[in-house]
């Protein structure tokens, strides 16, 4: 079902926002102050205007209140974000979506009406993170909302060392179920069975000691 998008700030987040909806085969109006901004998205939008998205009037005039969603794309001008976001809630915009730059930014947002902010720069950080730290997790079994079972790619750090040398039981309270070499799966490893960088660690354990585990000891 086609819909109707406004995407108020034509930075690199807005553009990118604009383009994907278009792409998606809906209408969207691209709003800037800046020209130069708008004939950037000349290609990737159904409609372009250039207002200042603080003045009332302006917006009344694209007739900004019949968009079912609007979206405000402006960050680095808290003040602009925040006012435009307020003429938007009181001129009757159903949901108004927001790019904040800060937590006090969110919650300014949020407090005057967004419907929904997100923190982009923030956001993408911290998935990256995550996927950065779980470059050793293979595989994830969760056995309760407390215990899982991880797959984890041994690293340097676990070279040539043996179970009772690692001692992973007592350091984080998780039990190494088996271990998978190249082409053999131990499903009962000895407290003296060493591990091999790259071999597979099948390991038990709470959630917390897991991420212990996987954070401190590998
Ligand atoms: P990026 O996504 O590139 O990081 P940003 O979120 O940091 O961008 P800005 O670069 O500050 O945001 O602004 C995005 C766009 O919003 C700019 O093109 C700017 O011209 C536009 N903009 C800022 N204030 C207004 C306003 N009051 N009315 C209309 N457009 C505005
Ligand atoms: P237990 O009390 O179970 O008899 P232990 O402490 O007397 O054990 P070992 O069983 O030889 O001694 O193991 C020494 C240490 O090696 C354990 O404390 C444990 O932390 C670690 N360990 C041995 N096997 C495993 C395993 N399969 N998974 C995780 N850690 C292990
Ligand atoms: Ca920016």
């Amino acid at each position: 079902m086609k819909k109707e998008f406004a995407v108020i700030g034509l930075g690199r987040f807005g553009s990118s926002v604009c383009k994907e909806l278009f792409r998606l085969g809906h209408d969207v109006l691209a709003i800037d102050q800046d020209e130069e901004k708008v004939q950037d998205v000349l290609t990737i939008a159904t409609h372009t205007a250039i207002a200042n998205a603080t003045d009332e009037k302006a917006l009344q005039s694209l007739g900004i209140r019949n968009f079912e969603y609007v979206v405000v794309a402006i960050g680095d001008d808290i003040q602009s974000s925040i006012l435009c976001t307020l003429l938007l809630k009181e001129l009757g915009v159903k949901k108004v979506w927001a790019k904040a730059q800060s937590y006090y930014h969110q919650r300014v947002l949020e407090k005057i009406g967004a419907d929904r902010v997100v923190r982009p720069e923030r956001d993408m950080g911290m998935r990256m993170a995550h996927h950065l730290v779980s470059e050793n997790i293979v595989d994830y079994i969760e056995l309760s909302s407390e215990y899982s079972i991880l797959e984890l790619k041994a690293t340097d750090k676990l070279h040539q060392r043996s179970l009772i040398d690692l001692d992973i039981r007592a350091k984080y309270g998780c039990t190494v179920l088996g271990i998978k070499k190249m082409d053999e799966l131990n499903i009962s490893p000895k407290p003296t069975d060493h591990v091999e960088k790259g071999d597979i660690l099948i390991v038990l354990g709470h959630n917390r000691d897991l991420k212990k585990f996987e954070d401190t000891g590998m």
